[in-house]
């Protein structure tokens, strides 16, 4: 069944062993993807593409599969070397002009109406008489084009971009324009996820080998060599973001050995572990029972992971793994005071807070954003920033994540040195019963800190692990404690227009969470109170050139009904008393009800500038908190009924 759409995908008769990868085919692999729901389908159709790929290149030849997983994920190179697209509407509504000949006022109208340029230009080029046929279109073309494009800058890369879009779009055949242009806008829109991706990278390979090697494996087999390649290519993709390493060797070495060459290697920026919140103390006691765990401080400032190679010089990355080295020049400089002598190479996880000038003090997060995000020179700083490091994740060649957060700890420990001001490690107490946890959270806000973040110290289940939000790191906030409800981070999607005092500003937004699995954006809840006018002129600022008229194709609306949509894009952290089910939301439908869930009372907190749309709150912990809201209540109705 995994190959069972290898006949749909090929490209007959155009594509023998050794020839570039067609686009037409690709081009086939995304249209069907788009068309089904079920994740399993997208699996084989996506395998199936993989394994051909792989079957048909020529020896040694591992940058046809690269260029190909590339082109799926809408990416041009690793996500911290940050070679982008998003190409401007303007600029390519006037390459499809050019290269189809129609006018740029019918193109706008036709995008009014279609709410998708891809679409635009497959029907702009359908409707175009040609008198022979182009070249047919190949990964590799495809992709460098891409990539020249993305690269170019300076003030003549404008009509270079037009002239080199200009080029693909009169190549183009059937369906290909609608992939390439959407390509460029930055959004494939097909609903393939990236775990989706690994899952059909692992089993075509493990597919291509057996039919190398004439293997013959029974179902049960096939099927648990499958599950066990997937796990495999998703735990080291998670260790080694980076498909430039991870896809040659993947060929040269297979699925099941890939663990013994792709590792965690400085340089190269792990997907950080993230925390679940938590409501009460008595939770992470239910939780760590007999457990040894260990409470830290939540510092209220940037995740900060540095990187150092053998020789190196030191590299620090974002949440997002974004290169934030030139943003934080002063930090690069002070790492230099408290790296011993005999540590070489390290990752470390760490937050970096602003600090008050003369006190030393910690300040609050909206001091940290008061800098600049790029090519910070030194002596410009006027917010001071010390780093709190609190996990050490590779040292001197050898990677921790599978050591105990108790043995990781210690080599942090032994390995830098406090220098105030500068560099501490995070604190923390081991204290374990409910009144020494309240004591040190108390004692954590006095400080300025957000809370505590609960960790796991002991076992297997204190393993870091990348890019997962665990259950073995808990996160207590103030706020949580304080009964005012959770906080969710959300993406505005729709504005409505003010009344009165605030015709000049948007007076209300539409919020979504994002669905990673289903690639979409589902709408959550109006919000239009809480804010000042200073606020809103800069919501308003800041949303203004994202509009649109029509939701963009991956926003499931529902029934909400903003005066004007965005382009998916700014995120706010929003908190929330109360979540209920809705008929006009769509956020986490199916999870708990037919219908979506909602929020209540939604207040907002702060934009998140160091968040992507894409790092949004996800259905699954709407639909948690939701169930933990209910759990809550029947549990205080029952009680109120013995009492
Ligand atoms: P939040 O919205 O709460 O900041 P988040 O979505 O950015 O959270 P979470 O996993 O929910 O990420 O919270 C963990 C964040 O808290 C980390 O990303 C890190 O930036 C910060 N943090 C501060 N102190 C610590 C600590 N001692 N251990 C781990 N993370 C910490």
């Amino acid at each position: 069944a995994a190959l069972s759409r290898v006949a749909d995908v090929d490209v007959k008769g155009g594509w023998k062993s050794g020839d570039p990868v067609p686009y037409a085919s690709l081009a086939k692999t995304f249209s069907l993807i788009e068309a089904t729901t079920k994740r399993l389908e997208k699996t084989s159709i996506l395998t199936s593409f993989f394994f051909l790929v792989i079957q048909r290149r020529a020896k040694g030849d591992s940058s046809s599969l690269l260029q190909s997983v590339y082109l799926c994920i809408n990416r041009l190179s690793p996500d911290y070397v940050g070679v982008e697209l998003g190409i401007g509407e303007s600029l390519l509504i006037k390459a499809i002009s050019e290269s189809t000949g129609r006018t740029l006022a019918t193109l706008k109208a036709e995008l009014k109406k279609e709410g998708d340029l891809g679409l635009v230009a497959m029907n702009s080029k359908r409707s175009q008489k040609t008198l022979f046929k182009p070249r047919p279109l190949t990964v590799p073309f495809v992709f460098s084009s891409l990539r020249e494009i993305a690269l170019s800058s300076g003030h003549s890369s404008q009509a270079k971009k037009v002239s080199i879009i200009t080029k693909l779009l009169a190549a183009c055949q059937e369906m290909e324009a609608k992939y390439i242009v959407r390509s460029l806008e930055g959004k494939l829109r097909i609903g393939n996820a990236e775990r989706t991706v690994l899952v059909a990278l692992a089993h075509a390979v493990v597919l291509a080998d057996k039919e190398q090697n004439g293997k013959k494996w029974s179902k049960e087999k096939l099927t648990s060599r499958f599950e066990e390649s997937a796990n495999i290519m998703k735990s080291v993709y998670s260790e080694l973001p980076n498909y430039d390493l991870v896809v040659p060797a993947l060929l040269d070495h297979g699925v099941m050995k890939l663990k013994n060459v792709c590792k965690l290697t400085p340089g190269v920026p792990l997907k950080p572990m993230l925390a679940k919140p938590t409501k009460a103390i008595g939770e992470v006691l239910d939780r760590f029972e007999n457990k040894r765990f260990t409470c830290e401080y939540k510092y209220d400032g940037e995740r900060a992971q540095v990187h150092k190679l053998e020789r190196g010089s030191v590299a620090i990355f974002s949440r997002n793994s974004e290169d934030m080295s030139n943003k934080y020049p002063d930090l690069v400089e002070q790492l230099s005071h408290c790296i011993k002598p005999e540590t070489k190479s390290f990752v470390l996880d760490a937050e970096a807070v602003a600090l008050e000038n003369t006190t030393g003090k910690l300040m609050p997060f909206q001091e940290l954003s008061k800098r600049k995000r790029k090519d910070v020179k030194v002596e410009d700083i006027q917010v001071h920033v010390c780093l709190f490091a609190f996990d050490l994740l590779y040292l001197n060649g050898e990677p921790l994540l599978q050591k105990p957060l108790w043995e990781r700890r210690e080599l942090l420990q032994k390995y830098f040195q406090v220098v105030p001001g500068e560099f501490d490690f995070a604190r923390s107490s081991d204290g374990e019963s409910t009144d020494e946890i309240q004591a040190f959270l108390e004692e954590s806000v006095k400080d300025g800190c957000e809370g505590l973040m609960i960790k796991m110290l002991d076992s297997d289940a204190s393993y870091y692990e990348p890019s997962r939000r665990s259950v073995n790191w808990l996160k207590l906030k103030k706020d949580y404690l304080a009964g005012v409800g959770d906080s969710l981070d959300l993406v505005v999607v729709g504005g409505y227009y003010g009344k009165g005092k605030r015709t000049n500003v948007y007076g209300a937004f539409l919020l979504a969470c994002y669905d990673a699995d289903a690639e979409e954006y589902q709408t959550i809840c109006k919000i239009g109170t809480g804010f000042s006018e200073e606020v809103l002129q800069s919501h308003w600022d800041a949303l203004r050139p994202l509009e649109s008229q029509k939701p963009r194709g991956d926003v499931k609306a529902g029934g909400a009904k903003p005066d004007i949509w965005f382009e998916p894009k700014v995120v706010w952290e929003v908190l929330t008393a109360d979540l209920s089910l809705s008929p006009v939301y769509t956020a986490a439908q199916g999870l708990v009800d037919e219908r979506g869930i909602s929020l209540r009372f939604p207040r907002f907190l702060r934009v998140r500038d160091d968040k992507l749309a894409e790092d949004a709150t996800g259905p699954e912990q709407i639909a948690e908190m939701y169930e933990r809201q209910t759990l809550a209540q029947s549990r205080g109705g029952k009680n109120n009924k013995a009492s």
